[in-house]
């Protein structure tokens, strides 16, 4: 491969390249290390895995080599360079969580998604940049330094999963993993020109993911087009044993004329106006399409924050606590500004006397929020809508008041107090030269309906969706 500009953008292109020997995964990974070198200024990823990606890509040339494929059932992922948040651990191979914390810490076992990919036929790339524990929409809270848009170094790429979407727009990596507690997927796939899956909680494994908020964490990824990220939540879904949450469940398939919902509270003042107008744009798209669109309510949206903010540094308090500098890892002094402000929040609304107030009262918002969804999936099967309020911000720019960043999360935090699928999708730029786009949800286990949804956006736009390597 001559060019990096040759790097293929999707799952299928690379397959039949590899099949066609256009190219040998020995020198896909070559052109895919040598772009990481060229944009090191990105700072997307922690930690790069030169032996582990030539070594996998001997074997798949040795696989290809004997013609005895069958790509679609056994290696799905068959040659598809991947970059892992560095909170999925990987044996053998450095994962800091982004945190001083575990700089050095090495696991002893790699994550089931991780595990999965690789037998399907994955090539590690390496360990992505993200936000510190995944605390974070922008980047900026990583110990290793922030994250920067592809589209535009001055801007944030969105948070926590930074590096994966980074790596995936800037073709860094054909796919990438990541995490959503509140949002860290859809967010900088959003900013980032990708698109990416938060698959219901439960759906995907959590076993060797670094925990952040246990009822909240959902286990995702990124590619360029929407089926390269359905390939992958088949190949990771489903039990292992090894995470209770997790089941075989019955997916909800796409059946008869599919209606869209538009929740009224999602286009309230705020919203920057760019944002609001290219989701009507896509509506109208779902609409030519034969899609039918109404107009619905989730009437507790405006508390979202406030109960996410209350139920997520609760667990993260809980889940910190495992990390006391004795058996591995460095000294609590460690932690960030971040991971402390959580840790003392949550403390304090776990708290005698306190307990009631603010952790009790929240959990029951929440179920008035998992109430809303249910009620408006009665009446549609899916829901549309903004993914952040604005488009990338700049960097620094709210870096120094948790309270702005946080509002960030105001559409993306709802989908995960109620265990459901998120699918976030590319749809054009604004007036900077910023991605834009637009988020599908849906009841749990629906991820076949949302990718039937966003398969059909990409074919009506002919989207450039699946939009060149940067
Ligand atoms: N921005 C949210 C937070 O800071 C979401 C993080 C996430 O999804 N990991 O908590």
């Amino acid at each position: 491969m001559k060019n990096t500009k040759d790097i293929p953008l999707t799952i299928k292109e690379t397959q039949e390249g590899l099949l066609k020997k256009k190219f040998s995964a020995m020198e896909l990974v070559d052109a895919y290390l040598g772009k990481i070198d060229e944009e090191k200024d990105l700072n997307a990823y922690i930690t790069i895995c030169d032996d582990e990606a030539y070594k996998k890509a001997g074997e798949v040339d040795k696989l290809i080599a004997n013609n005895s494929l069958d790509f679609s059932e056994n290696f799905p992922l068959l040659g598809a360079t991947i970059g892992h948040k560095d909170l999925f651990l990987t044996k053998g191979i450095r994962t800091t969580a982004a945190s001083k914390v575990l700089n050095g810490y090495v696991p002893a076992y790699s994550a089931t998604a991780v595990a999965r990919m690789e037998k399907a036929g994955g090539i590690i790339l390496g360990k992505t940049n993200c936000d510190a524990w995944a605390h974070g929409a922008s980047g900026e809270n990583s110990d290793f330094g922030p994250t920067k848009n592809p589209w535009n170094k001055k801007f944030v790429p969105g948070g926590s999963s930074s590096g994966s979407a980074v790596s995936v727009a800037a073709g860094l990596s054909l796919i990438a993993t990541g995490t959503d507690t509140g949002g860290s997927i859809r967010q900088p796939a959003n900013f980032c020109g990708v698109v990416g899956l938060k698959p219901t909680y439960g759906a995907v494994s959590r076993y060797g993911i670094i925990a952040m908020a246990s009822s909240l964490d959902s286990v995702g990824n990124f590619g360029k087009s929407v089926a390269d990220v359905e390939t992958v939540f088949n190949v990771t879904k489903g039990e292992d044993g090894r995470d209770s949450t997790v089941k075989n469940a019955e997916f909800i398939k796409p059946k008869g004329k599919i209606k869209i919902g538009i929740p009224k509270e999602y286009f309230v003042e705020g919203v920057d106006k760019e944002v609001a107008e290219s989701v009507i744009k896509v509506s109208k798209v779902f609409e030519k399409a034969g899609i039918e669109l109404r107009e619905i309510s989730l009437p507790h949206t405006k508390y979202a924050i406030s109960v996410y903010y209350i139920v997520q540094p609760a667990e993260v308090s809980s889940n910190l606590g495992r990390y006391d500098g004795i058996r591995y890892g460095n000294p609590r002094a460690d932690f960030g500004a971040e991971a402390k402000r959580r840790i003392m929040l949550g403390t304090y609304v776990l708290s005698a006397g306190y307990y009631d107030a603010f952790y009790l009262k929240a959990q029951k918002v929440r179920s008035k929020l998992i109430g809303d969804f249910e009620a408006a999936f009665e009446t549609v099967d899916a829901i549309l809508a903004p993914v952040s309020p604005t488009p990338a911000f700049k960097l620094g720019e709210k870096a120094s008041d948790p309270l702005k960043m946080y509002l960030a999360d105001i559409f993306t935090a709802p989908a995960n107090l109620a265990g459901i699928p998120g699918l976030s999708i590319p749809s054009g730029f604004n007036e900077g030269g910023l991605p834009l786009g637009f988020q599908l949800l849906g009841p749990r286990f629906s991820e076949p309906v949302l990718f039937e949804l966003g398969k059909l956006y990409e074919k009506e736009t002919d989207y450039k969706a699946i939009l060149p390597n940067l």
